[in-house]
């Protein structure tokens, strides 16, 4: 069985010194020394200031938001994962959804501001795919309205823009260290902050609020990353060279492919690729669906990612619509890509693909 991806395991031995460390200190949780050591090195690692360690992308999402007291309402796009809506919605934040860019997939700043009221305090725009966001366009925005703004970049681990890790964007970036990501930790996920002055706060919030022992300021929750995850971070970083040589191989191999048959997400030229993901679009849903029941046929089970549109979530209200959202959703599909994916495999996919139109 094909998966749209498949988690890499690092070196078994590698990770079993790490274990015995472990066994060794008998510190398994509580901001502990392989978690400290993690934020170290991926702060070197990605190029940013500072870093804190989280149990998963949703809860970093949930704990930036509250770190930088976000209320009202919060303009995000409507074409991601559902995490980047539900941890505003949990959060008492209305999502006000402004539709996308379809070539780039990602928020189309034309949009931001005609929807920006008194009670907008965020914006939380998505790299999706890894692809970087108007970056600087969003930031003068955010700038003359005086809003924050927070990057869900669970899809943007490493991408550049401009030479610079693209993480230092916004005032907070959020990472997913999730078993399915580029780089992971099982489950985890970090902030990336970069107003200094808010790191410790965001320390706090992580641990139940609490500052010392006898003094708890803030509504914290428990979002805390252990020992064992942060040590299986510690081995994906050091293969994540050849990870990543290995994707862009399969990656540049679709792209030669397919070119003729299906359209790719247009990149932003200022940002670099991590080849995390290959989407590729479909003229409509039915087209789409061909395809993927004559993969699913041979046991390849590419996902559409992203659907459903979130502007169409039950639970939002009021109801919002976004139509190239909408239309993108219905006829995307993201292709296997994972360091082993094998090349007489990807190419048996691409024969299926071109077969069907
Ligand atoms: C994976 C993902 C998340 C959630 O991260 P978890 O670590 O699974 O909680 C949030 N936003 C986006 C865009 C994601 O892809």
């Amino acid at each position: 069985m094909i998966n749209v991806t498949k988690t890499y395991l690092p070196n078994k031995e590698r990770y079993k010194q790490y274990v015995d460390e472990i066994y060794a200190n008998g510190w398994i949780t509580n901001n502990g020394p392989m978690v400290r050591e993690l934020e170290k090195r991926l702060a070197e690692y990605l190029g940013v200031k500072n870093i804190v360690l989280v149990a998963n992308g949703t809860l970093a999402l949930e704990i930036a938001y509250r770190t930088l007291d976000i209320k009202g309402f919060a303009i995000t796009t409507p074409f991601s994962f559902v995490a980047t809506t539900s941890s505003l919605v949990t959060n008492g934040i209305l999502p006000i959804f402004t539709d996308i860019d379809s070539h780039t997939l990602n928020i189309d700043p034309k949009n931001i501001e005609k929807l920006i009221t008194p009670n907008t305090s965020a914006i939380v725009p998505v790299h999706i795919f890894g692809n970087g966001c108007e970056v600087e366009v969003i930031e003068q925005i955010a700038k003359e309205h005086n809003l924050k703004v927070i990057y869900d970049a669970a899809h943007a681990f490493d991408v550049r823009f401009k030479g610079q890790s693209i993480l230092n964007y916004g005032n907070i970036s959020t990472l997913s260290f999730h078993a399915t990501k580029l780089f992971h930790t099982i489950e985890g996920g970090a902030l990336v902050i970069n107003d200094d002055d808010l790191v410790e706060k965001a320390r706090y919030l992580i641990n139940f609020g609490i500052e010392n022992p006898e003094s708890i300021p803030h509504l914290g929750t428990n979002a805390k990353m252990n020992e064992f995850e942060a040590a299986m971070g510690l081995c994906m970083l050091d293969e994540l060279e050849s990870i990543n040589q290995k994707r862009k191989e399969v990656y540049e191999i679709y792209q030669k492919e397919l070119d003729s048959f299906v359209e790719f997400q247009k990149q932003n030229e200022n940002s670099t690729k991590n080849y995390s993901y290959f989407p590729v679009m479909f003229e409509n849903e039915k087209q789409l669906l061909k395809v993927q029941t004559a993969l699913n046929k041979k046991e390849i089970f590419p996902r559409r990612y992203f659907y459903q549109s979130l502007d169409t979530l039950d639970y939002i209200e009021p109801k919002q619509i976004c139509k190239i959202s909408r239309d993108i959703s219905k006829r995307i599909l993201c292709l296997p890509i994972y360091p082993e994916l094998e090349n007489e495999t990807q190419f048996r996919i691409i024969q299926i693909i071109k077969e069907v139109l």
